[in-house]
């Protein structure tokens, strides 16, 4: 095991990645800009070098400087957590150049799912179902493009092959306005993210966010932790999240996961991972793998009881995997509410000091948060400053649990967005489990 690890990002993740490597007796590095000094997982370590300015660019997303900071301290490995360089291929390269572990898949992997199209291709070789498509990009043909479209059938989806964060996607509901809408697509992607390169797909009208944990290691093991559902979103931004998926047979996640596992096999992936799904009318269809811990992981530890982040360390180091697939039973149900610290209503940030601060507890009750009374949360990053995660026997008991803890909860001295979760918590149509990732924006009246 490592020793020395440096961890490559801030808030609550930072303080999970650090907590897991206690356990492990693995030191830690807290690397931090000039607004996080007082981060709390940096006041925790055993170690810590300030890497730049504020504005992310210059610190958290500042490659040689994160280098330097493995360097100067005789780290052996880094964990970039999930979003700043986390599925960046480029630093995943220049880490492993230097001399140092990826906490994470090959850069070969990364590269290859952050490209749709190779994605794609690489789960219907797995026999993981995907949209029906174009399953390629698109070429400048317009009768074979008119044919692709008709063929798929109308609504269709043009997307770019190098997009993110919901962005470079078209809907397009007649043939009069395919071309125009590939075109278009085809413009904005290659400006905003350096390839034009886009494809088609079924555009699904009414599905839910499924996901699939995995995490292989380098010894050609590859195991599933079931699903989960992230349906409840807004703007593409995932507001709750629960495992097991409502309505989900063991049976169906055996069939999806087992596919998922395989993909890992044959393409050779290392680490933690997650294929995400669109599910409707009970078909699974694959829309993009994230190579990366997510935000919604603690989920999927409270109903299988794997420790992910303990995981992703030991399969780092090159060890195997602490358990096969017959090992893991899917038990009892979670669900997470991100607490953000933006207006309930207007989701306007609210950064600032926090003047109180009460975490709820009680049986089946996790809070993974980084604030604490006096902390102040800077206008520089995400606004998402904790996370609550209720566990129960049954989804019923994780539900009204989860009601208690968010009234337990007490933030004072910014907004936060707990008024809203309470709202989604009692919601009858949540309650009654698989509700679609339209629901929220319908509900608030977007
Ligand atoms: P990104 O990498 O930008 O997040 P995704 O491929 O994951 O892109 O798609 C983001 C979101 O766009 C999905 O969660 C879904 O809401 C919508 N979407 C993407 N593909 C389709 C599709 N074929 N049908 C319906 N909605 C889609």
């Amino acid at each position: 095991m490592f020793e020395k690890i440096v961890i490559a990002n801030r808030g609550e993740i930072a303080l999970r990645i650090q907590r897991a490597c206690r356990e492990l007796g693995i030191k830690t590095v807290a690397v931090h800009s000039e607004a996080d000094r007082n981060l709390k997982h940096v006041i925790l370590a055993d170690e810590s070098v300030c890497i730049g300015p504020a504005p992310s660019v210059d610190s958290y997303l500042n490659i040689p400087a994160l280098i330097s900071a493995a360097e100067v301290t005789d780290s052996e490995a880094i964990h970039p957590g999930y979003g700043f360089l986390s599925e960046n291929a480029d630093f995943a390269e220049r880490v492993e150049q230097s001399g140092f572990v990826f906490i994470g898949p090959r850069p070969e992997s990364i590269r290859t799912m952050g490209d749709k199209v190779e994605a794609i291709k690489a789960m219907i070789k797995a026999g993981v179902p995907t949209v029906p498509g174009s399953n390629g990009a698109l070429g400048d043909d317009p009768d074979e493009n008119m044919r692709i479209g008709r063929e798929i059938g109308y609504p269709v989806i043009v997307k770019a092959s190098g997009g993110g964060g919901g962005r470079g996607m078209r809907v397009v509901r007649s043939e009069a306005a395919l071309l125009n809408a590939i075109s278009l697509t085809k413009t904005e992607a290659g400006a905003a993210f350096g390839n034009d390169e886009v494809y088609m797909e079924k555009y699904l009208e009414t599905p839910r966010h499924v996901e699939i944990q995995v995490i292989a290691d380098e010894h050609g093991n590859a195991v599933h932790l079931g699903e989960r559902d992230c349906s409840m979103q807004r703007r593409h931004q995932k507001v709750v999240e629960e495992a097991p998926a409502p309505g989900i047979t063991d049976k169906v996640r055996n069939f999806i996961g087992s596919r998922c596992a395989e993909a890992c096999r044959q393409i050779g992936y290392r680490g933690a991972g997650t294929f995400e799904f669109l599910y409707e009318n009970g078909e699974f269809y694959f829309i993009e793998m994230n190579t990366r811990l997510q935000v919604e992981h603690p989920v999927t530890e409270f109903i299988t009881g794997v420790d992910l982040v303990r995981e992703q360390l030991r399969v780092a180091a090159g060890l195997p995997l602490s358990f096969t697939q017959t090992d893991i039973k899917i038990s009892g149900h979670a669900i997470e509410c991100r607490i953000n610290a933006e207006d309930s209503k207007t989701f306007m940030p609210s950064p600032g000091p926090i003047e109180t601060y009460h975490a709820p507890g009680g049986p089946g009750v996790r809070v993974d948060s980084h604030i604490y009374s006096g902390y102040t949360v800077p206008p520089y990053y995400d606004s998402m400053i904790g996370k609550l995660i209720t566990y129960g026997n049954t989804r019923d008991i994780a539900i009204a649990r989860m009601d208690t803890a968010l009234n337990e909860m007490v933030i004072g001295g910014i907004k936060t967005n707990i008024d809203l979760q309470k709202d989604i918590i009692s919601d009858n149509a949540f309650k009654a489990g698989g509700t679609n990732i339209h629901y929220l924006e319908k509900k608030l009246g977007l």
